[in-house]
């Protein structure tokens, strides 16, 4: 009933989802039925949207939803006065994925068989196009979103410019899951983050050089920022050529 008193407060601009939205929030009554609701998000709540990719349906992409997913109604009585009564939010900030509505007498259908877990759904003004706003998938492994699906939420903002430099990334780095794994990640390091950068030595394979990393290790993840507490800032690294692109794996495991 608490979503029934605001029902007056929102609308799509299209009775199909408005009558989705609604059902499905008369369709919560207790605490732990909160997790299936339904929102209308206005756009505006959503930021820092980008490109992700191409599915048979049509393009999906990546945001940050400042609000959050609802987690519980707190009300709050003061000498038999009701003082405070809203939506308990958390995961302000979170990465969400973005996926076009085709069908809007088929919503039903078209939400239950998304992968990703529903939050509601929003509408581009520019395009007018009604879109879902989907959970990322939790890691299968640990059944929560961990440090692994925190760098996949950052697949898209980086590339080395070759295929298998990327994908070995991205295997060490969807292949740590709690803090104490973190340090096992590679990353892609843009040149310009190196400074300083000056030549040491020559081994076999080739040239060694020094060099100070501007950004340092990774630590741990900031839900606050989306993004990851680094240490070490400035600190001395040494740079090598890869000389065979196709046998990282090995080249990278046998160094000193
Ligand atoms: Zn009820
Ligand atoms: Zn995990």
């Amino acid at each position: 009933m608490y979503f029934q008193r605001n029902f007056k407060n929102w609308t799509s601009g299209n009775s199909d989802i408005d009558k989705f939205i609604q059902n499905n929030q008369l369709s919560v009554h207790k605490d732990n039925e909160i997790s299936h609701v339904l929102e209308w998000i206005s756009y505006d709540r959503l930021y820092n949207i980008k490109y992700i990719a191409k599915d048979e349906f049509g393009e999906i992409y990546r945001a940050n939803w400042i609000d959050g997913n609802i987690k519980s109604y707190v009300s709050v009585t003061y000498q038999n006065c009701v003082t405070y009564q809203n939506w308990e939010r958390y995961n302000q900030n979170m990465f969400v994925v973005l996926k076009s509505l085709n069908n809007l007498k088929n919503i039903t259908t078209e939400i239950e068989n998304e992968v990703y877990k529903p939050y509601g759904i929003t509408q581009d003004p520019e395009t007018k196009n009604y879109i879902m706003v989907l959970n990322y998938n939790k890691c299968k492994k640990c059944n929560s979103i961990c440090n692994a699906i925190h760098f996949q939420h950052k697949f898209i903002d980086w590339t080395s410019g070759n295929n298998d430099i990327d994908k070995f990334i991205q295997d060490t780095q969807l292949s740590v899951h709690n803090y104490y794994e973190i340090s096992h990640a590679l990353e892609w390091i843009p040149y310009d983050r190196l400074y300083d950068i000056k030549y040491i030595a020559k081994d076999e394979f080739g040239k060694i050089y020094q060099a100070n990393w501007i950004d340092g290790e990774i630590e741990y993840w900031d839900y606050k920022t989306q993004n990851w507490i680094r240490y070490n800032q400035n600190m001395f690294v040494v740079l090598k050529r890869l000389n065979n692109l196709k046998n990282i794996t090995t080249e990278i495991k046998s160094e000193v």
